[in-house]
């Protein structure tokens, strides 16, 4: 135990729930590097003695997740290998009294927005100036970047806005540098994210200006690809459909949660727009950006979903051929303006309905993806995986959209853009060979 007490700290960070968890984690690490303190993403060695869970609080599994971790590494502490556990994130800023309680030997607990709180438990101090540092924990060549916290709509179903409180953008000038840093480390492709990408600007100039931004980073050197996340559809800004064709370095690339398409959920879920809005939206942005790949997300299962609603919403896929589709079940979530209706659709069949809408997705993603064979794509190269590299184009985001599966005796290099015929499709991903270009 005393040679123990005189070992340096070493700190754990797990991240759980989405990429702006994951962007979150990344800077505590830096503070925490700047700070001369050790600092590990996901430690497999288990060599630390500190632990960090980043938790996520947006919906029940997720929030169960995050519980069992915690108890994972309290059971960790009490058999003496660890010596002290923190928990942050979302799931502690909207139960943190609650948790207090439930979870005494938890040695503190941080909401979303304390990180200088956080960095004074490690003795550490909260570097300004290392604006937009961080450790990546994602490979070299590619990262997220955050654009703004926080969201200001009111869909009735989401609690986000309890756990990040309202929009607050970064200033164009600090996400250039930061990405500007990034490059530095190697990154290539950075994915835009935000709770809501389309309202960027409209805090703190008054007016929408992704655009804008995405014109000022398309022009930093060295980044190859500037893919775009979570745009909502009311009041999207067109322009940046006008940046997006012009630019080379913009994936033509669309992440749009749409969460439903029968008008009378979208009216209960609050999402301010109708069925035929959306329709016009994707028609110009298709029309705009010809070959554009649009990803959305859905919610089966919101309350008062009929077997009507969810017709309709297959008949609005087969109607618009989404190239991606994510789909959740509706999670009953307290204090959100839903949690007042009757969680009326059971959980066999909220997972039924979403099963029914996947394999219409289905069929389409194998049609999107024939369409494919034998022509030439740029690939970046992500990994190597039981002696096959695994890629992704223009067209597919990190771990939720397709991969390409590359069969070849070449040496390719993690990180590289190569150029691939597609020789075969499968329902969700690519197989090709490398060309010469
Ligand atoms: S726009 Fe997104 S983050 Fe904001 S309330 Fe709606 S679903 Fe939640």
């Amino acid at each position: 135990m005393k040679a123990r007490a005189l070992k340096k700290d070493k700190v754990n960070i797990i991240t759980l729930g989405c990429s702006k968890n994951l962007v979150d984690s990344e800077v505590l690490s830096g503070q925490l590097v700047a700070n001369e303190i050790d600092v590990v993403h996901e430690n497999k060695k288990l060599d630390h003695n500190i632990v960090v869970v980043n938790t996520c609080g947006f919906i029940d599994k997720a929030k169960e997740e995050s519980i069992n971790t915690i108890l994972d590494q309290l059971e960790l502490k009490r058999r003496g290998k660890l010596d002290k556990v923190y928990v942050t994130g979302c799931l502690s800023e909207r139960y943190r009294s609650d948790l207090e309680s439930e979870m005494p030997e938890v040695d503190a607990w941080f909401g979303t927005m304390e990180l200088p709180l956080m960095l004074k438990q490690f003795d550490a101090d909260y570097k300004t100036e290392l604006l937009g540092e961080r450790l990546l924990s994602t490979p070299t060549h590619y990262a997220y970047l955050k654009i703004s916290e926080g969201c200001n709509r009111t869909c009735s179903f989401c609690a986000i806005p309890l756990m990040r409180g309202q929009h607050v953008s970064k200033p164009i000038e600090e996400l250039v540098a930061e990405a500007e840093g990034l490059v530095k480390k190697g990154v290539k492709e950075i994915m835009l994210i935000a709770q809501e990408l389309t309202y960027y600007g409209l805090d703190i100039y008054k007016k929408r200006e992704l655009a804008k931004l995405l014109d000022s980073l398309a022009d930093v050197k060295g980044i190859e690809w500037i893919r775009l996340h979570y745009a909502y559809p009311t009041k999207f800004p067109l322009e940046v459909l006008e940046v997006m064709k012009r630019r080379d370095n913009i994936c033509k690339y669309l992440d749009m949660p749409l969460q439903h398409a029968s008008n009378n959920m979208l009216k209960a879920m609050k999402r301010n727009i109708t069925r035929e809005e959306i329709s016009q939206l994707i028609h110009q942005i298709r029309e705009q950006v010809p070959g554009i790949c649009i990803r959305t997300t859905l919610i089966a299962g919101f309350p008062g979903e009929t077997e009507d609603d969810i017709e309709e919403l297959k008949e609005f896929l087969i109607e618009h051929k989404f190239d991606r589709v994510g789909i959740f079940t509706y999670s009953h979530e307290e204090n959100t303006s839903a949690h007042l209706l009757e969680d009326d659709v059971d959980q066999e069949t909220k997972e039924l309905r979403a099963q029914e809408i996947m394999e219409v997705q289905q069929e389409i993603s194998l049609e999107k993806n024939q369409e494919k064979v034998g022509k030439v794509l740029k690939v970046i190269i992500d990994k190597k995986e039981a002696g096959r590299y695994l890629g992704r184009t223009e067209f597919d985001s990190v771990e939720v959209d397709n991969e390409v599966i590359i069969n070849t005796k070449m040496k390719l290099t993690i990180g590289e853009f190569v150029m691939v015929k597609i020789t075969k499709a499968f329902d969700y991903d690519l197989e090709g060979e490398v060309v010469n270009d």
